[in-house]
């Protein structure tokens, strides 16, 4: 859809761009680092700029990365990121631009920002991240891709203080609790996740209805019996154990992983695109109950949640496209990013990610992203 015309103004545009060039004709590096103040100079005009005035630029698709250009968009809309990402600190020489992940989202969204052109082409990112084996015309995992990405950004981001606010930003803190049935013995263990993957069936694989019923379920205790029993230290012996997931603390920005691709026995992964609606609006104070949080009235107090993005999945497992719908959060609009096609949506053209038993090629939301109503 006006791609080749899309992408051809593009390497007009990026002519203009020193940086840019620079990039993509591989000088070397000596050369690079001669005068890397001006560039860096032009780089630091972007630093405290407001976001996305115009609410949407769109990313050309160069090659199945319908996936990455979602994720990128769900990041770049999120300000808070953005104000991380723009404080990262800017690599000396063009061989170690070439190869950070952090630095080239920022010259990818400085290009989102500079100019009112309808979509940018993620070229300079695509092969910085095809480096670290996140390989164009494949098709991804939104949720896995997901992860390697974040993983790539904290590692890259360089100053401590920026990882662990990166961490606060994104990390889900539980505790996981152990306890034998037939003594008081008791292991608990703190973890954190970026994304919470929620099942869509329970373990007697009948369908969850809601998003609130995945969460539920994933807080659920389960009981340890037969071949699952573990060793208890206190008994001596395999006894049987209850297993449960304490929530702790939730970020700014909450990731739900929705389960919706399940691996048969036969390693035949499929996907389940039942009904399942998630609200704008979710207390997570009205979905668990006390036994299943471990936390303190203030932490709980922040527990209000608004819906931020959805990243959706429409066709097969192994032939299918994702868009993303986000809510820009200086308009308060919500649009569908649709590589290079973004347009303005209403609510109920969101509400047609919740998936539908029959169509199975339909779109169903994958990933949603909520965000504090109240941060603390
Ligand atoms: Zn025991």
């Amino acid at each position: 859809m006006g791609q080749r015309s899309g992408r051809q103004e593009i390497r007009k545009k990026l002519a203009l761009s020193e940086t840019m060039n620079a990039e993509a004709d591989g000088q070397n590096d000596k050369e690079e680092a001669e005068e890397p103040k001006a560039k860096d100079q032009r780089l630091l005009s972007v630093f405290g700029v407001a976001d996305l005035k115009n609410g949407a630029i769109g990313l050309y698709n160069i090659g199945q990365s319908c996936c990455l250009n979602s994720l990128l968009q769900v990041f770049l809309m999120n300000i808070r990121f953005t104000g991380i990402l723009r404080r990262i600190t800017v690599p000396p020489h063009a061989a170690q631009k070439r190869r950070n992940v952090p630095y080239q989202m920022l010259l990818l969204l400085e290009e989102m920002q500079c100019g009112k052109r309808k979509a940018v082409s993620p070229i300079h990112l695509a092969h910085c991240l095809s480096l670290y084996r996140v390989n164009l015309f494949v098709q991804h995992d939104a949720a896995q891709l997901f992860m390697t990405l974040w993983n790539l950004i904290k590692r890259q981001m360089k100053k401590p203080e920026l990882v662990e606010e990166l961490s606060d930003l994104y990390a889900v803190c539980v505790q996981e609790h152990l306890a034998c049935q037939k003594c008081s013995f008791e292991a608990k263990r703190s973890s954190s996740m970026i994304t919470l993957p929620v099942p869509v069936l329970d373990s007697n694989s009948h369908v969850l209805k809601t998003l609130e019923d995945c969460l539920q379920y994933f807080f659920h205790p389960e009981m340890l019996t037969d071949h699952n029993m573990c060793f208890c230290e206190q008994c001596g012996r395999k006894t049987p154990f209850l297993q449960s997931t304490k929530l702790v603390h939730l970020p700014q920005t909450l990731t739900i992983h929705l389960k919706r691709f399940c691996i048969e026995k036969s390693a035949y992964i499929h996907k389940l695109s039942h009904y399942l609606p998630f609200p704008q609006d979710l207390d997570f104070n009205a979905v668990l109950t006390e036994s299943q949080c471990q936390a303190d009235d203030s932490e709980k107090a922040g527990w209000q949640y608004e819906l931020f993005a959805v990243v959706a999945h429409s066709g097969s497992t192994n032939c299918g496209h994702y868009c993303a719908y986000i809510r820009s959060l200086t308009e308060c609009k919500w649009y569908c990013f649709n590589d290079s096609q973004v347009c303005q949506v209403s609510w109920d053209d969101v509400k047609c990610t919740y998936g539908h038993s029959n169509l199975h090629w339909g779109e169903t939301a994958y990933l949603l992203i909520y965000m504090k109503k109240h941060p603390q």
